[in-house]
């Protein structure tokens, strides 16, 4: 299990009170012996890791500050491009894919003198909610490895989880990072859209994405958000803005914030152990201060059915390039059209090929009208409501998930069962707003329960500032459901 948490860490080695080297060392000694099982990692950078560990430890040894997260061990969801280390996104069509340059928040994480130990497993081009679409196997949940991590980004959240490393960076285009963070007992962060570039973030759904991060505890979380963020050039989506403001702030308490409990979202389809937890987290908050109420916002029973109009719509855009030309590998045919039919429907996983034909389907002549068009209005509708409830409310609260880990296999012959585990996550992608995931206590079978937070736009010093009284509430209580179970 890791050492101490990432501040922590960082601090150590910036005094030279512990070298980098080492703390990379043992990183790596936690994957080798955990990863076989768990399957987090799909590519683990070791030489490279050390080597930068080295350079770290000398920058400490001439008197230069490496950086505010100078030697921590950092794992990227493997839809992160980074340069000489190959990037498959989890699929075939990329295997063995070497990218030529490094995302931005890759550039960003080393000049803060963060070391990544390697690209983490994901649902195939982080379309999923278990990481059972990988190509190279499913991550296992490290609480139960009977159980999915979650998804798209299964592998960082267990990662994570199990010790490996004490951040990690997913990205979260319907919940990607939110979800995983519930089901593996981390903390998982969405920031407001266009807070983090997506320079090097491989296209999804290019208006939903966000790249975010995941820590053991709030106060990495912060940091990891605020070295990642801020404006980006090259991305025309990025806001032109610092990284939220977030750390300084965890301590200011939630005295007088007013925070609704989404009622949509505490009902049908909801695990009454989850829903006893949620009732549980508004409680420590009212106990902290907060005035917290229930409120209704109707529309977000269409964000389900437009989300997955949208983002199939887009990745059906995006995922043209993959073609057997420009990327990847090539199955190689008589002619042209041949090759490329060849190299995707052997490169593409089915759920892949599933969202490119929903999202082509969607947007061609006769249906655009029908569906894209609808699912756009749908999306705008969505923000309108959630603008008009924080008028009068800081923050919301609702699960992140539906249920705590579900079992391997359980959802994956029926893809709809597997899009209605997101009903909590994707509002808030269509709305372009902050969420978080917070663990708050278990199940009676010992499986993490995550709250989510949601802010409005640019609100995440708000909306840390309750994730961290949560936080601290988790810790004394024990949260567990012995003790706030259902009924009790
Ligand atoms: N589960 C959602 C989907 O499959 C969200 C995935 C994500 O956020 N990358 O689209």
């Amino acid at each position: 299990m890791s050492a101490g948490s990432a501040l922590e860490t960082a601090a150590a080695v910036r005094a030279g009170e512990r070298s980098a080297r080492e703390v990379i060392d043992e990183s790596l000694a936690a994957i080798d012996e955990a990863n076989a099982d768990l399957n987090a990692f799909l590519c683990v950078t070791a030489d490279e890791a050390r080597a930068a560990a080295d350079a770290v430890d000398a920058q400490v040894a001439a008197g230069d500050d490496p950086g505010p997260l100078a030697g921590v061990p950092i794992a990227l969801k493997d839809n992160l491009v980074t340069r000489g280390v190959p990037t498959s996104c989890a699929s075939r069509i990329l295997a063995g894919w070497v990218p030529p340059y490094d995302a931005t928040v890759v550039q960003r994480l080393s000049a803060a003198g963060a070391i990544s130990v390697g690209k983490t497993n994901l649902d195939e081009f982080a379309m999923g909610s278990s990481t059972e679409n990988s190509a190279f196997g499913p991550t296992r949940n490290p609480h139960d490895r009977e159980r999915v991590p979650g998804g798209s980004s299964g592998g960082s959240a267990a990662a994570v989880a199990s010790g490996m490393v004490p951040l990690a960076l997913g990205s979260d285009t319907g919940g990607s990072t939110r979800q995983p963070a519930s089901l593996c007992g981390v903390v998982g962060v969405k920031s407001t859209y266009g807070t983090v570039s997506r320079v090097g973030l491989v296209a999804y759904g290019s208006s939903l994405d966000q790249i975010g991060p995941f820590a053991a505890n709030v106060a990495d979380a912060a940091l990891l958000l605020e070295v990642i963020g801020g404006h980006d050039p090259g991305d025309s989506t990025s806001l032109n803005r610092p990284a939220p403001d977030v750390s300084k702030h965890l301590d200011d308490g939630v005295d007088g914030l007013r925070v609704g409990v989404i009622s949509e979202l505490m009902g049908e389809g909801i695990a009454p152990e989850v829903v006893a937890r949620i009732r549980a987290a508004a409680q420590a908050l009212e106990a902290a201060g907060a005035i917290v109420e229930e409120v209704s916002i109707p529309s977000i029973s269409a964000c389900l059915s437009a989300y997955y109009i949208v983002a199939p719509a887009e990745a059906s855009s995006n995922l043209s390039r993959y073609d057997g030309v420009r990327y990847g590998n090539r199955v190689e045919a008589a002619n042209v059209t041949d090759m490329m039919t060849a190299t995707r429907t052997q490169g593409f996983g089915d759920e892949v090929k599933r969202r490119i034909m929903l999202g082509t389907y969607a947007l061609s002549a006769g249906y655009y009208d029908a569906f894209y068009a609808t699912a756009q209005k749908v999306r705008t509708k969505v923000r309108a409501d959630f603008d008009a409830v924080y008028t009068s409310h800081d923050l919301l609260m609702c699960p992140t998930s539906p249920t705590p880990a579900w079992r391997l296999g359980e959802k994956t012959d029926d893809p709809l069962t597997m899009y209605l585990s997101d009903i909590c996550t994707i509002p808030t992608n269509l709305a372009g707003h902050p969420a978080a995931s917070i663990p708050f206590g278990t199940d009676g079978a010992g499986l993490p329960i995550g709250v989510q937070l949601l802010g409005p736009a640019l609100g995440e010093t708000t909306m840390f500032r309750a994730a961290a009284v949560l936080e601290h509430s988790a810790r004394g209580d024990g949260a567990n459901a012995e003790r706030h179970g259902d009924g009790s």
